[in-house]
């Protein structure tokens, strides 16, 4: 017979049902409240409702499994019998409170209950037996407000429009200021509340506790905490438990309060305990910001022993779970509970920083360390700070808390709705608020910082903040806000939307302008952390990066060499767009030549620069990828400009540029299709990597050809490198490359990646393309689908934008294939993949387990890389699970192999055969420019007109010899 499905937990007087292991059924409240109950720690005693019940609430239209309702039935009776309490009735009434708690922690994103069980007739024992006759109605007052509002679905401004009109008709500026009298009539107002609403308050506990129950199943899927999952990327949960507990009170007099407390420092790492407290006050009071709460340490002055307890408890909780802890405690009358402990949400900063301690302390172990870091998190620790000396000569125009570090400059805004806004129209915003709720989590999201008025180091914006690693300065009671005349007044300054502020998240300082910024030191914990990560990791991890500073900055966080260098990227800059520009819109090859004679010396002074960057690591350099009208100019003003340099006829030029103009420019005329319709640019590309090569010693480069979909187009383009390399060499007088020189091709057509096994036939290594990959292979438009690739998220059709996390089913499986077929073909072709998705913890984790040998991303995501890359060798062992087949046939790969070679030769010919006949009319071209170039230039062009003059000459003589291209492919064998 099937086991009996158990639905309910019970845990109290140190024994528990569930324990910390069972996040997943009893969410990680319940389960560590269990935990911590066999652990013998002060915890009150309650049940857990699980996070299945929550599924099956879902799946049965709102209703409950059978048997449910008995199961909570024989749990109040234990915990009746536990307290010595009865619920909803008699003497000593059993008050309790109703909580959310899923596996993953949404702090505030769902619904609580406090201090259910209270009616007309509990509230005169509760009075009896406290003897505090105001504490009762206040409990009944504010259960009242929350029954309402949380569980009926009445408005909660109807509740405090009520409050406030007794308040101001009884003369009280605060909540404490009114009397038992005046609370008493706090509650016959809610009954009105009630009756407005249609609604009537029930006196049953029992009614009470099933409808707080549903509310927080229900809350499960309220707006809020949707968008959280989404922003959070939280997924694959069933639900919330619901966590019914003894209710104690922090708000029972001077010897009780109640605090949130980190074992160590959340922000900095340090190893101290930290934490705030408030005597006289209920949970709330701390996460909400309404009232300061005191550090903790000073609640030794106040109640010494259960400032002891804690100290205790905080090295036990550390000492079992072996990491930072958060935990909230109440102290009732002099005796403390623990309400609540989870793994703590921390900065970057100081995840790093406790991670690298908790190993010299000996608590976890090196492995460990390396997976306490999410890799994602780091880019915190790698954008700039505030330049010292510019904020130094800044004004500070208030101080609030550090409550979450960085530094950020924005626009002011004063609600989370205008920073969405604002956010869409690509401003940068800082979120300026009196005090932050769940409800503001989308702004927030969006906000380069937050400021808030009100509030401490626990309050919903700090505690946020620090999650999303966003920079925040809470508690700025300098600054005074006014919603409504939607203005800051701080330092005698009125700033208004849209002004400038920036923030110092790490020093709590406001400034009411910009501030410059530099880079970050990478070294410390952050430098420990790092070195783990190579050490356990197998994947090699290299930078996209296309000029020398670029390249310095990606080599400075790790990075091994370079994946790939967008060369289109080099012509950008000052005047080479002029000659790029030349190039593109001349009307004949000669003028193309003359144009490129131009932009050669510019393009091979990058390449030194880079290779000199670099200090002998690989460089792998692409050439001309995008379609040239990305180039030309489209307005007037720019075309009448560059008819004037190229001294033609503006109608040339516009019609020129319309020519160019493609319907869907991404799958036109880029990548190797332009250097087959224009072999000068590949021929110019090669020229100047190999000279730059000869110029700096340890060079390492890697040439790279775009977009290849046929394995001839490749050979196409490789023939021209290699003629390029032979006219070079003679030049040089040398008959071999003094340094290392691999052809290879990206990977990022499907037609290349299904047929691999023949590309490999002429590439010495394969990178994969995966934007282009994901374009092609998803066919989304790289340049459209951001419209509607966020509803398919959202509406999770994709579990993640496929252009952020690679698709590994889809995408994914075109790179297995690849890297299967190509290495039929060449066993140890060297395989890396520079698309985005280099960056992405996730998407380096799945290059791992392909067994790729790098993987290439932008320089600030080079340390994500190494830290996702050391995860992946942690959780998964060996590289290339997904690609350990049996040994590629050799016989087949090799006969296959000469076919396409022998196919590919055809091609080649024709190349050979063009270049020799064109080389004539090259001689010509590039003379008149070397011509018009010295009397510019002078000197320098001198030497360049004599250099090109005797390679034009060279090359002539070779490519005019009918065995050309038998010699060349001989020469380039002996590289
Ligand atoms: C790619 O397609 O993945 C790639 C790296 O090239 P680009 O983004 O320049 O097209
Ligand atoms: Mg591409």
């Amino acid at each position: 017979m099937a086991k009996k499905a158990k639905y309910v937990y019970f845990f109290g007087g140190g024994k528990a049902d569930g324990k910390a292991a069972m996040k997943n059924l009893l969410g990680g409240k319940g389960a560590n409240l269990a935990e911590m109950c066999s652990l013998k720690l002060p915890v009150p005693g309650g049940f857990t409702i699980t996070t299945e019940v929550c599924d099956l609430y879902y799946k049965l239209g709102h209703k409950y499994p059978a048997g449910l309702d008995k199961e909570v039935d024989a749990n109040i009776a234990k915990l009746e019998k536990l307290s010595g309490k009865t619920f909803g009735r008699g003497e000593n009434p059993m008050l309790l409170s109703v909580r959310s708690g899923a596996a993953v922690s949404m702090p505030g994103m769902m619904d609580t209950v406090l201090n259910l069980g209270l009616n007309d007739e509990t509230l005169q024992a509760l009075i009896k037996l406290t003897g505090n006759e105001r504490f009762a109605w206040d409990s009944y007052r504010r259960f009242m407000q929350m029954f309402g509002d949380v569980v009926m679905g009445i408005e909660h401004h109807d509740f405090e429009h009520a409050l406030t009109e007794v308040k101001e008709r009884r003369g009280a500026e605060a909540d404490t200021d009114l009397d038992i009298d005046g609370l008493k009539d706090v509650c016959k107002q809610f009954e009105n509340v009630y009756k407005k609403a249609g609604k009537s308050f029930p006196q049953d506990a029992r009614q009470q506790l099933q409808a707080a129950v549903d509310a927080v199943f229900g809350s499960w899927n309220n707006t809020r905490a949707i968008k959280y999952r989404q922003l959070n990327d939280i997924r694959g949960l069933i639900g919330t438990a619901v966590n019914v507990q003894l209710m104690v009170y922090g708000n029972m007099g001077d010897t009780s309060g109640t605090g949130v407390a980190f074992t160590r420092d959340p922000s900095t790492g340090e190893n101290a305990f930290y934490g705030e407290y408030l005597m006289n006050a209920q949970g709330e009071d701390v996460v909400a910001g309404i009232r300061t709460p005191e550090p903790i340490s000073h609640l030794a002055d106040v109640d010494k022993a259960s400032y002891d307890k804690l100290v205790a408890i905080r090295s036990k909780l550390e000492k079992h779970y072996t990491d930072m802890q958060d935990l909230e405690f109440t102290i009732e009358r002099g005796e403390l509970f623990i309400l609540q402990t989870r793994s703590g949400k921390r900065t970057a900063a100081a995840a790093v920083k406790m991670a690298i301690d908790m190993v010299a302390e000996k608590l976890i172990t090196e492995k460990q360390a390396v997976l306490r870091v999410d890799p994602k998190s780091l880019d915190q620790l790698l954008h700039p700070m505030f330049d010292p000396a510019a904020e130094a000569a800044t004004e500070t125009i208030a101080k609030g808390l550090p409550a979450s570090p960085g530094a950020a400059t924005g626009q002011i805004v004063f609600d989370a709705h205008t920073a969405e806004e604002w956010e869409e129209m690509g401003r940068t915003v800082i979120l300026v608020r009196i005090e932050t709720s769940p409800e503001d989590i989308g702004g927030m999201a969006v906000a380069k910082g937050i400021l808030t008025s009100r509030g401490g180091m626990t309050s919903h914006a700090a505690v946020v903040a620090r999650g999303m690693g966003t920079c925040c300065v809470a508690g700025c009671a300098d600054a005074v806000i006014n919603y409504t005349a939607k203005t800051l007044n701080a330092g005698g300054r009125v700033l208004r939307e849209g002004d400038w502020l920036s923030l110092n998240g790490s020093l709590g300082t406001v400034y009411a302008e910009k501030v410059a910024t530099i880079d970050p030191e990478l070294t410390g914990a952050f430098g420990q952390i790092m070195e783990l990560a190579d050490k356990y990791r197998k994947l090699g991890v290299r930078t996209n990066a296309d000029t020398p500073h670029d390249t310095e900055v990606a080599v400075r966080f790790g990075a091994e060499g370079i994946g790939l260098t967008r060369t289109e990227h080099m012509f950008f800059e000052g005047d080479r767009i002029i000659a790029m520009r030349e190039m593109i819109l001349a009307a004949s090859q000669e003028d193309r030549e003359a144009a490129l004679a131009k932009l050669l010396p510019l393009q091979r002074d990058d390449f030194i620069g880079i290779f000199k960057a670099l200090a002998g690591r690989p460089a792998t350099i692409r050439f001309l990828d995008p379609p040239l009208h990305e180039f030309v100019p489209h307005d007037k003003a720019g075309q009448e400009k560059m008819a004037s340099v190229m001294g033609v006829d503006v109608q040339v030029i516009t019609d020129k540029v319309e020519s160019l103009h493609e319907f869907n420019p991404m799958l036109g005329h880029r990548g190797c299709r332009l250097g087959i319709a224009y072999p000068e640019i590949t021929a110019t590309q090669a020229r100047a990597i190999i000279e730059a090569a000869f110029e700096v010693p340890d060079a390492n480069p890697e040439i790279m050809i775009p977009l290849v979909g046929h394995v001839r187009e490749l050979a196409h383009q490789k023939q021209i490198v290699l003629d390029v390399i032979e006219q070079v060499k003679a030049e040089k007088g040398v008959t071999k490359l003094p340094f290392p020189l691999l052809i290879g091709t990206m990977i990022e057509v499907p037609r290349g990646a299904l047929t691999a096994d023949e590309v490999a036939v002429e590439a010495e290594f394969f990178s994969f393309g995966t934007n282009d990959l994901t374009q092609m292979g998803c066919g989304f438009s790289r340049d459209d689908a951001g419209t509607f690739l966020k509803q398919y998220v959202e509406e999770g059709i994709y579990d993640a934008d496929p252009f952020q996390t690679l698709d590994r089913n889809g995408v994914g499986e075109l790179v297995r294939i690849a890297i299967t077929k190509g290495r039929q073909t060449r066993p140890n072709i060297k395989l890396g993949i520079c698309g985005e998705h280099g960056g992405d913890p996730s998407s380096v984790e799945f290059c791992h387990m392909l067994g790729l040998d790098y993987v290439s991303c932008s320089p600030f995501r080079v340390p994500v890389a190494r830290l996702a890359a050391a995860q992946a060798a942690i959780k998964h062992g060996a590289p290339g699970a997904l690609t350990a087949t049996k040994k590629p046939v050799k016989k087949t790969a090799k006969k296959k192999a000469k076919a396409v070679k022998k196919a590919a030769k055809k091609v080649v010919k024709k190349v050979v055969k063009k270049a020799a006949t064109k080389a004539k009319a090259a001689k010509k071209a590039v003379k008149k420019t070397v011509k018009k170039a010295t009397k510019k230039a002078g000197k320098t062009v001198t030497k360049a007109k004599k250099t090109v003059k005797k390679a034009v000459k060279k090359a002539t003589k070779k490519v005019a010899k009918k065995s050309a291209k038998k010699k060349a492919r001989k020469k380039a064998s002996r590289r």
